[in-house]
């Protein structure tokens, strides 16, 4: 195995409040020697499980680095027993660039796993995670929500595992993290994705999807900071109580769930987020773009249930995801 080009510019393994950076050497047109520095605080107090906070693994997804940046000024190692490790922009050209993969390379973190120390920028971010960081971590969570072409009902997500154990560790990390919903998820397409990584590693994982469109709201950001703070008092790191609400159990049994386009056009919704939809009625109307008198074409739902996740775009391609339907569990 090479080892990763990362360095930490803090110890990792330490008590008290360390911030620093990931660097991670970059040479290019602008910087001959540079690097990219990738914000990192560890927070520790003795002996305990460690914790390993992400957001932004996609760069345009917000809720996550607002609830986690709070965090690194917050978190203090007297209320904590073990560590907390707290990256808010895991792929960090990407936050900066505010797109969904990294500008220096298009790099996809969540589909880079496990990475290569001597890949791409985006490669070597994900292998540093893949065998640095991982290995010394006991429950993960990692915020996700829409981006700019997504919006989702606000939910913590577990995905169905061949380990029952491990599957009922990472079911409860999710209702404890307690969003309003709570999904099994099914992944459309997980190979090389971060989760993926983190299960086959044996580890907790819990991730979520709060929002999108590129943004985030004072509810989303909400929902993030009181899930993050129920996390670490429910694996055993931080002290205090869980503040637990109402959430509605959702399942996703099989792929009859989602709705691709298959035209491109002008795209009108038919049904809002959260709203309960019967199998055969339309979900969404596609509009042609370049003449006027052509009746649109429809889509619809192939399960009842109902929408957790829309295309968020006012036009959509051939292809995109323009609608989700989850079932409710009683
Ligand atoms: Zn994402």
């Amino acid at each position: 195995m090479k080892p990763s080009p990362i360095e930490p510019t803090i110890p990792l393994d330490r008590d008290g409040v360390h911030h620093g950076f990931l660097r991670l050497p970059y040479s290019r047109d602008d910087s001959a020697w540079g690097s990219i520095m990738i914000p990192i605080t560890v927070v520790r107090n003795g002996e305990g499980p460690t914790a390993l906070l992400t957001g932004a693994n996609h760069g345009d997804e917000y809720e996550g680095p607002v609830a986690l940046q709070e965090l690194t000024v917050t978190l203090q190692p007297a209320d904590i027993t073990g560590r907390v490790i707290i990256v808010p922009a895991f792929n960090y050209p990407a936050y900066r660039a505010g797109t969904r993969t990294s500008p220096i390379d298009k790099g996809n973190l969540n589909r880079s796993f496990p990475g290569a120390a001597d890949g791409t920028v985006t490669q070597k971010i994900a292998d540093y995670f893949q065998n640095v960081l991982l290995p010394q971590t006991d429950i993960v969570l990692d915020f996700h929500s829409g981006g700019k072409t997504l919006d989702f009902i606000p939910f913590a997500a577990a995905h169905v595992m061949d380990n029952t154990l491990q599957q009922a560790a990472c079911y409860d990390a999710m209702q404890a993290f307690n969003a309003p919903y709570s999904v099994m998820l099914l992944e459309i397409d997980n190979v090389g994705m971060y989760d993926t990584a983190v299960e086959d590693m044996g580890k907790t994982f819990v991730s979520t999807e709060l929002g999108g469109g590129g943004s985030a709201s004072a509810k989303s950001i909400a929902i993030a900071k009181k899930g993050v703070r129920n996390v670490l008092i429910h694996a055993g790191i931080l002290q205090g109580e869980m503040q637990i609400d109402p959430t509605v159990n959702i399942d996703m049994p099989d792929g009859d769930c989602f709705v691709f386009a298959e035209h491109e056009g002008l795209f009108e919704p038919m049904l809002d987020l959260g709203e309960d939809v019967t199998e055969g009625d339309v979900i969404a109307r596609v509009w042609p773009v370049d003449r006027t008198g052509v009746p649109p074409l429809e889509y619809k739902a192939k399960t009842s249930g109902l929408i957790i996740s829309r295309h968020f775009p006012g036009l959509i391609k051939s292809g995109d995801c323009m609608a989700v339907v989850g079932h409710r569990v009683d």
